[in-house]
């Protein structure tokens, strides 16, 4: 049965090939193979791999004036970046957190012995809610750890207030928020650290990679020295670091990225304008708007699926793309305090995390990338509205 299916979805493939096609939540999008050839031929000829070598050096540089941020730190990836960043502000006890997130952000805090404090979203943004904050504040907290969920700018300002008045470290998990702007000023620099990734499925990507963001050149340094074991020189360690370090080929491919990571958030926010153009509107699903001042990359395409309006389940709607090859996502499902791990804190309880709850039973992210066709979103749109009541 599996073996027909497949030979007849080859011979339609071959007569109408964007009805078939597998279309994935993202495709990451690669520079011209032959630039990045160049870079590795240069690489070849000076078999300098990694430890800060001189893509490393210029991608950092570039790459802080691209964003509009004062110092950037490259790592591996992401969640190095995270642990580091709580490292190097010696963060402990307890951290207040959203539990709408990508696995990494609470298993950060996890790896550093930090117990995550979960903190109800707000609704609209999706946001760990500031209004919520103080009344999750004991005498174990030292910081906050916020997610830009989707790009969207958590309330910097209220979070900075809360924060100096009990004397909070603030950590930004920015995974979601490269080159975000609000009123023309990059997010990036709101708290004391700003997490990136540059994974294959984020907007700009080195295959693997990340960063830390700061505006004060004593924590980079101390960045610099914990990515790499702690060495501040040959000889002398002056803290117990990791291996944080990003290598020659990915900041290579990184510095390549640069030139066109304008043309890839462009051309993602013209799929997100068709998406919501023809699903606004729809009965018993919500979408995602801009916000005021915002600057977008559009990340992802969220949306959210009431069951009793739209007549169908978000799971049901989720697997009615799957049975046309439309490989959908539920960002973020489960909320991470629905985790084994984590699950029997008393912050996880579902009472304490109604609307993170709710959302996350609702939420279903669309495929969205630079090179999704028109046809393509047609199909997609096409699903959901023949799966509606
Ligand atoms: C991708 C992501 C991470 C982890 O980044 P990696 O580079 O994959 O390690 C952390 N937090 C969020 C919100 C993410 O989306």
């Amino acid at each position: 049965m599996e073996q027909l299916k497949s030979v007849d979805t080859k011979t339609v493939k071959d007569v109408q090939p964007p009805m078939q096609e597998d279309i994935f939540v993202t495709r990451p999008e690669l520079p011209p193979l032959a630039d990045f050839v160049k870079s590795l031929e240069t690489l070849w000829d000076s078999r300098l791999l990694t430890n800060n070598g001189s893509f490393h050096q210029a991608f950092e540089t570039e790459l802080a004036e691209y964003l509009g941020v004062k110092y950037v730190s490259l790592f591996a990836n992401g969640t190095l970046a995270l642990l580091t960043a709580l490292q190097v502000l010696r963060i402990n006890g307890e951290v207040i957190t959203t539990p709408y997130t990508f696995a990494a952000t609470t298993h950060a805090l996890h790896w550093n012995q930090i117990t995550p404090v979960f903190c109800d979203i707000d609704p609209w943004t999706l946001n760990l809610d500031p209004n919520r904050i103080e009344s999750l504040i004991t005498p174990r907290t030292t910081a906050i750890l916020p997610v830009h969920i989707y790009g969207i700018p958590c309330d910097v300002a209220k979070i900075e207030d809360i924060a100096d008045v009990y004397g909070l470290k603030v950590i930004y998990d920015a995974c979601h928020a490269f080159g975000v702007k609000v009123k023309n000023e990059s997010i990036l620099t709101a708290g004391d650290l700003s997490v990136l990734s540059f994974h294959a499925t984020k907007i700009f990507t080195t295959m693997e990679g990340g960063a830390i963001v700061t505006n004060d050149l004593k924590v980079k340094k101390r960045i610099d020295y914990l990515k790499n074991f702690g060495f501040s020189n040959e000889v002398h360690v002056i803290a117990p670091g990791i291996n944080g370090k990003m290598n020659e080929m990915q900041a290579a491919l990184g510095l390549l990225q640069l030139k066109y990571i304008d043309g890839y958030i462009a051309s993602r926010r013209q799929k997100a304008m068709y998406y919501r153009e023809h699903l606004r509107g729809l009965r018993g699903l919500r979408l995602m708007e801009d916000f005021p001042d915002v600057t977008h990359n559009y990340p992802y395409f969220p949306v959210f699926i009431s069951q009793d309006e739209f007549g169908a389940s978000r799971d049901a709607v989720y697997h009615a793309l799957r049975d046309r090859n439309i490989y959908s996502r539920r960002y973020f499902y489960p909320l991470t305090s629905a985790f084994p791990m984590y699950r029997n804190s008393p912050s996880a309880a579902p009472e304490n995390l109604p609307i993170a709850n709710v959302i996350s039973s609702q939420v279903l992210c669309l495929p969205l990338f630079p090179d999704l066709h028109e046809i393509q979103l047609d199909r997609i749109i096409r699903t959901i509205k023949d799966t509606a009541k």
